[in-house]
């Protein structure tokens, strides 16, 4: 008992795009000082007929002991929207001890934060009007491991609904490559910068046009020019004026000769399209030559304004797109859209036979003709 008086109790949770501070709840002993909060609001975003929120829980165990997790349970009260048990917990925290972890035990070690990446799907259910977070833990007492449980990171999810988008590039079929779940992904990567950490790429795609054997070049794919996807028109997803342009990268003319870059130079030729107060469409990896507007023009929703290419921190060429709510690269954080209207052609459900082989075709249950959603992880689409 005396022990576990001494873990001191630290529990809050701040929104910082809000402003919002948690409420503290103690709900058994021990305690241990783990400081919880969400700092980017919850958004929203209609992906595969579910409105899904994305956002990340920060922990930092501020113990002097490991503090062994148990499950994380997301709380809409008294509703349990989510449970993430050990083998959930093991693919959404980014951060933990993984040396003495086994499948059975998740530990925060001191001092060390982590990240918990959730999506959560509502399956129907409405938009919650507040979050919380249950954390189920052990830790080590005098008496041997002791069980306990606390809430914290409170946030209230954005309300409002994501941007509505045109189609940035034509036809198709084009393949929207992300997942929520790759370590390395867009979805995962914080920068930091005036002392701010962020996730730019929170909702970033990138689109490889393919043929419709699932392709992505015809002939040698060291050469750019074989690529399907290079060249194609990009176009501006809404009427906006052209904030800013990178355009000082030139292109290897296969992808052997390309160099690697630093992150502050990962973008290659970009543009950065206003299209409302804080929302900020980034294009990136443009074709040297073919972006075809300057800083402080106004564009038409569907002119083009640049072209596909191979620049910057790439594998190939294809579009990177994604929205943030300032004008940086890195500087700012990635905000949901979706697009006014597409046709789903299928997916790739094994990532690893990209480029191989087809796609898996779209179930005959499946609705493929989408309207304002998102495309799901690694789905192949059809714009207009
Ligand atoms: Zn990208």
């Amino acid at each position: 008992m005396t022990q576990t008086l001494l873990f001191t109790i630290l529990l809050f949770a701040a929104a910082i795009c809000e402003g919002q501070r948690g409420n503290i709840t103690n709900e058994s002993f021990p305690h241990p000082s783990l400081e919880l909060r969400v700092p980017c609001q919850p958004s929203p975003v209609r992906i595969q007929g579910e409105t899904t929120l994305y956002y990340e829980l920060h922990l930092t165990n501020r113990s002097a002991q490991a503090i062994r997790l148990h499950k994380i349970e997301v709380l809409s009260p008294p509703n349990v929207l989510s449970v993430y048990q050990p083998d959930a917990l093991r693919n959404r925290l980014s951060m933990t001890d993984h040396r003495s972890d086994t499948s059975e035990v998740i530990s925060l070690v001191p001092d060390r934060p982590a990240i918990l990446y959730v999506e959560l799907v509502l399956k129907g259910k409405p938009l919650p009007s507040e979050l919380n977070h249950r954390i189920s833990y052990a830790v080590n007492s005098p008496t041997g491991l002791q069980n306990g449980a606390m809430q914290g990171g409170v946030v209230k999810p954005e309300t409002h609904a994501p941007l509505i988008l045109g189609p940035p590039l034509r036809g198709g079929p084009w393949a929207a490559v992300y997942n929520p779940f790759w370590k390395r992904g867009h979805r995962r990567v914080l920068y930091s910068k005036n002392g701010t950490e962020r996730i730019p790429g929170r909702f970033a795609i990138d689109f490889i046009k393919l043929n419709k054997d699932g392709q992505q070049t015809v002939g040698d794919q060291d050469s750019i020019v074989h690529w399907y996807g290079y060249d194609q028109p990009v176009l501006a997803v809404a009427d906006g004026t052209i904030s800013s342009v990178r355009n000082d990268f030139s292109e290897s003319v296969t992808l052997s000769k390309h160099p690697a870059y630093p992150a502050e130079s990962a973008t290659g030729n970009y543009i950065s399209l206003q299209i409302a107060p804080d929302r900020y469409v980034f294009y990136e990896h443009l074709k040297p030559g073919g972006i075809q507007v300057k800083p402080g023009q106004m564009v038409k929703k569907g002119t083009v304004i640049a072209r596909v290419g191979f620049t910057g921190q790439t594998t190939g060429p294809h579009l990177h797109l994604h929205v943030a709510d300032n004008d940086s690269p890195l500087g700012a954080e990635g905000v949901p859209f979706v697009f006014d209207h597409f046709r789903l052609l299928g997916e790739y459900e094994d990532f690893t036979t990209f480029g191989k082989s087809r796609w898996q075709p779209p179930s005959p249950q499946q609705n493929t003709d989408i309207h304002q959603e998102r495309p799901g992880p690694n789905q192949v689409i059809q714009f207009n």
